[in-house]
């Protein structure tokens, strides 16, 4: 059985082929920069790469270039109708949508409801909807959201201490980012240590281009990094995470810039790449701070420190953690970022095994010692993972792999 994965941006269409039968990846691709110059096809099947440039004039040309691509790779799909459904990736479900979802003209509704807090993504997300059952219209489509798992916070780690009206009028609060990512590691975690879920006082840490850390307890996420936007939060690649919002004022009113000068400055223009000056890259970061670069090695030293503050929170908010687990690109792949986190933090009971940290290959492990309180682990990012469980059961479909 084979499951579409698909995630719309505002310029781009990522998707990807699930085998649920074999709880494979068929295919995954992207079609990128979408209305601009320079637009391209990008696909790896079965590890083999391929990518050409090419014209796509607006998502509806994308949508089609995507399915005409799929149907050409013959070991991944003869027909259309291979496909049993899709899984949209929506990265804002506000506090409507509690879990995944069939698409139907109510969740569209809703969807485009949800519009003014993720102005940015939503609007593109319903094109890619409307394009993808244009597509595929006789079967069924779900929305996986990326606010969902973190619905289960409390009302004294989501709200702002803004007046409360506008939480009530304007649905101004924290909802977190990441928490299809969050959920799969966490299930993930448990099934690795050999432990429920119930007993786990858990940590964890998605280091990619965006950064969430988030506080599990017993399965369910108490609090978390990313706020009202992904912009709360830690250090990342180009967003500056936490900063006090009189700077916001400063900035306009005493430097003179614009408040969506602001917005691109914060967003895009800060973070590692503010702070190093070179690059948002964190593998290049590294490369530089080595040969002695002063600015990478402070943005590197700026991003760990933050981290550790937040697990440092999150262990006082729990109780204690016995768990802690490092995931995505830096994550997974930086060792030496991993120590500088956790390198003074023993008095939690961390204690990492330098010879299991020490290898930077992305496979799921435990790199800490055996007497180690708190169990530290590397699991590599597999949001698709929960896409397709999901998707196979709001579908109400039943594959070899997932029953
Ligand atoms: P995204 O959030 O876009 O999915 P990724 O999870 O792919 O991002 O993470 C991208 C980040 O991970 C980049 O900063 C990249 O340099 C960094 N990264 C990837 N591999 C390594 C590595 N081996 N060492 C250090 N950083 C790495």
């Amino acid at each position: 059985m084979k499951i579409l994965v698909v995630n719309c941006g505002s310029s781009s269409i990522k998707f990807q082929v699930y085998d649920a039968d074999g709880a494979q990846t068929l295919v995954k691709g992207i079609v990128a920069k979408i209305g601009e110059d320079g637009a391209y096809l990008a696909k790896e099947t079965y590890g083999a790469k391929f990518k050409q440039e090419t014209v796509v004039l607006n998502h509806r040309a994308g949508f089609d270039l995507m399915m005409k691509t799929l149907l050409n790779e013959e070991e991944v799909l003869r027909n259309i109708s291979e496909i049993s459904a899709v899984g949209h990736r929506v990265v804002h479900g506000g506090d409507v949508f509690t879990k995944s979802v069939l698409i139907t003209e109510e969740t569209i509704r809703k969807l485009e409801e949800l519009t003014p807090i993720a102005p940015l993504h939503n609007p593109a997300i319903l094109v890619g909807i409307k394009e993808a059952k244009r597509i595929l219209p006789n079967i069924p489509h779900v929305a996986v959201f990326d606010t969902t798992f973190h619905q289960t916070m409390p009302s004294k780690a989501y709200l702002y201490a803004l007046p409360y009206t506008y939480y009530e009028t304007h649905k101004i609060r924290k909802y977190g980012f990441h928490g299809t990512s969050c959920r799969y590691i966490s299930q993930k975690a448990a099934e690795i240590m050999g432990k429920s879920l119930e007993e786990l006082k858990m940590v964890v840490c998605h280091l990619g281009n965006g950064v969430t850390v988030a506080a599990i307890k017993g399965g369910n996420s108490i609090d978390t990094s990313m706020g009202f936007t992904p912009l709360e939060g830690l250090i990342m690649g180009t967003r500056s995470g936490d900063i006090d919002p009189g700077v916001i004022f400063f900035l306009q009113q005493h430097v003179g810039l614009t408040i969506d000068r602001i917005n691109d400055l914060l967003n895009r223009e800060s973070g590692l790449l503010g702070i190093s000056g070179v690059s948002n890259d964190m593998k290049e970061i590294e490369k530089r701070a080595t040969s002695g670069d002063k600015r990478c090695k402070l943005a590197i030293e700026m991003f760990a420190y933050r981290i550790k503050k937040y697990i440092g929170a999150y262990a006082a908010v729990m109780g204690g953690i016995n768990t802690l687990v490092f995931s995505a690109g830096i994550g997974e792949g930086s060792p030496s970022i991993r120590a500088m986190i956790c390198d003074g933090l023993e008095f939690l009971g961390i204690q990492l095994e330098e010879r299991e940290n020490r290898d930077s290959r992305r496979y799921e492990r435990i790199i800490s010692t055996p007497d180690s309180k708190v169990q530290v682990l590397v699991i590599p990012v597999n949001e698709e993972e929960i896409i397709v469980m999901d998707t196979l059961a709001v579908a109400g479909l039943r594959s070899k792999w997932a029953t």
